[in-house]
């Protein structure tokens, strides 16, 4: 049954599959119309507010969307 083999094969990589997590990124960007300011992205959070809150000084601009996207890297074990 060429399905059952299928599964143990997947089963056989899993375990043979580490996931570890790398850094965490930050980001930012202006949600005022048309400004399109961005912030450096950062590993570092505060330092992505800071930004935020230089723009804001500068600008007025007051809303930000914010980002923290997650690596995962994934080796094998051999
Ligand atoms: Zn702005």
């Amino acid at each position: 049954m060429p399905k059952s083999s299928e599964t143990v094969e997947t089963a056989e990589a899993i375990e043979t599959i580490e996931v570890r997590d790398a850094d965490v990124t930050f980001e930012a960007e202006c949600l005022t119309y048309e400004c399109g300011w961005q912030a450096t992205p950062s590993t570092d959070g505060a330092a992505v507010d800071v930004e935020c809150m230089s723009h804001t000084g500068r600008t007025g601009h007051g809303s930000f969307r914010r980002l923290c996207t997650s690596f995962a890297l994934v080796v094998r074990n051999e």
